[in-house]
């Protein structure tokens, strides 16, 4: 057979640009990373021919003990990564993860409250343009003007106000750490399903280095392959079946059912088909990864190198949306800057920095344009940045952003990303 050079050149060659792109920019994306080889190497196999609808050992093909082992051996390391009770490594991604808790818990129609998407939020928590917000009645709580966090009393208020079936936490672009337990309480108190989607915070809370939401939440979604650092992929995992999550609210509600049939159900035949096997295969690979000791380190270093970004842009006189950061992401509010967050992205761009403009809450542009822009730590802290790497990255940002339109700006910086770069070569295989 033959190999992908000689197939395909037109789709190789563009590979190899993908994968120099890669190499040569700055990637503070903050809901990307850089997957191992191993990780990559796996989606890469064979096991993307194989149709293996249903679960381990409950398969509707056959020819299936192999892959079952595969999914057997990520589930258990999910389990132990998280503590969880049970998962299901099935979904394809975060969004097919969410659809199957929604599919799970939810009827039509019925009410949702969930984070404001210019808040932080995501689009599958109920945005009018998602099947979230098409489907279902969807109410949103927000953070505070004054200090950028979610004011608990408000979210307390406004679920006693709109009675929700299902409350969601989770966000994409939210800079602080989360009170599951005031969650938990608000969702007793109105007799709602509570909902925590990590997709952005998983590798972190693994590490034990934020709280953690599988004791108090129902169920919980994430994806895989953003802090997390493994394959592009979804999970659900439910923490604790007994005493202190299901079975509180199952009793409280006097709804008893057992929710990971359920879940099952819901992802499959209910929301997908065939699930990929070749990409669990990787997950698997991942959370192997993640279970080892020097995971841990690495999650530190992205938690210490977005503080110390948070602290050089306070020091060079930007705002930070609640005025810094728990997790690995910063939210820069650039209104007293004179930009917005589409210029700032596009002058970036063009320095070889690339990140992503944001909306901040209460802002007065449109998606399109925002005010802010998100700076996330975990891509650039897998290719060995540190702390003094990063003060060197606010600056190179920073430089752009006091000239956006001067051309000479922009070659010292794009200098300046190369040499980095070139310090902390990606990858040392060829994946193209
Ligand atoms: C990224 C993200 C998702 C969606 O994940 P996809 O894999 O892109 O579908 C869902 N929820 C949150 C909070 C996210 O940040």
């Amino acid at each position: 057979m033959k190999s992908l050079s000689e197939q395909d050149s037109q789709i190789f060659n563009l590979l190899d640009k993908e994968r120099i792109r890669q190499n040569d920019n700055l990637e503070l994306i903050a809901s990307e990373n850089f997957a191992s080889r191993a990780v990559i190497e796996a989606m890469g196999s064979t096991l993307t021919n194989k149709y293996a609808e249903g679960l381990p050992g409950k398969r509707y093909y056959g020819g299936c003990e192999f892959v079952d082992e595969v999914e057997e051996l990520a589930r258990e390391r999910a389990k132990k990564l998280f503590g969880a009770d049970w998962v299901n490594v099935q979904p394809h991604a975060g969004a097919q993860a969410n659809a199957a808790v929604y599919l799970a818990f939810m009827q039509p129609g019925e009410t949702l409250l969930g984070l404001d998407l210019s808040h932080g939020g995501h689009l599958t928590h109920g945005s009018p343009v998602n099947f979230s917000g098409i489907l279902y009645q969807s109410e949103f709580y927000g953070v505070d003007k004054e200090t950028g966090r979610i004011d608990m009393n408000k979210v307390r208020d406004k679920a006693k106000k709109v009675k929700p079936k299902l409350i969601s936490i989770g966000a994409s672009a939210y800079p602080r750490d989360l009170d599951y337990e005031a969650f938990r309480e608000i969702a007793d108190e109105v007799g709602a399903y509570l909902w925590m989607d990590m997709a952005h915070t998983a590798g972190l809370i693994a590490a034990d280095l934020l709280n953690d939401p599988l004791p108090y939440c129902d169920v919980v979604t994430t994806t895989t392959h953003k802090t997390l650092r493994g394959p592009r992929g979804g999970m659900i995992l439910i923490g604790n079946d007994g005493e202190n999550t299901l079975g509180v609210t199952a009793r409280k509600s006097g709804r008893t059912k057992n929710w990971s049939e359920v879940l099952d159900s819901a992802v499959f035949p209910g929301s997908q088909g065939g699930p990929l096997m070749h990409v669990i295969a990787a997950k698997a690979v991942a959370f192997q990864e993640a279970l080892q000791d020097d995971f841990k380190k690495y999650q530190q270093q992205i938690k210490d190198n977005a503080q110390t970004l948070a602290q050089k842009f306070l020091d060079m006189d930007y705002n930070l949306v609640s005025g810094g950061t728990d997790n690995h992401l910063i939210l820069v509010d650039l209104r007293n800057k004179g930009l917005t967050g589409k210029k700032a992205e596009e002058a970036l761009e063009g320095a070889n920095i690339t990140l992503n403009k944001n909306m901040v809450p209460f802002d007065d542009q449109s998606p399109f344009v925002t005010s802010g822009i998100r700076i996330g730590t975990p891509a650039m802290t897998t290719r060995g940045f540190g702390t003094d790497e990063f003060e060197y990255v606010a600056e190179l940002i920073d430089k752009v952003l006091q000239n956006p339109n001067n051309e000479n700006t922009r070659t010292e910086v794009k200098n300046g990303v190369k040499s980095l770069c070139d310090r902390f070569p990606l990858y040392d295989f060829v994946t193209a």
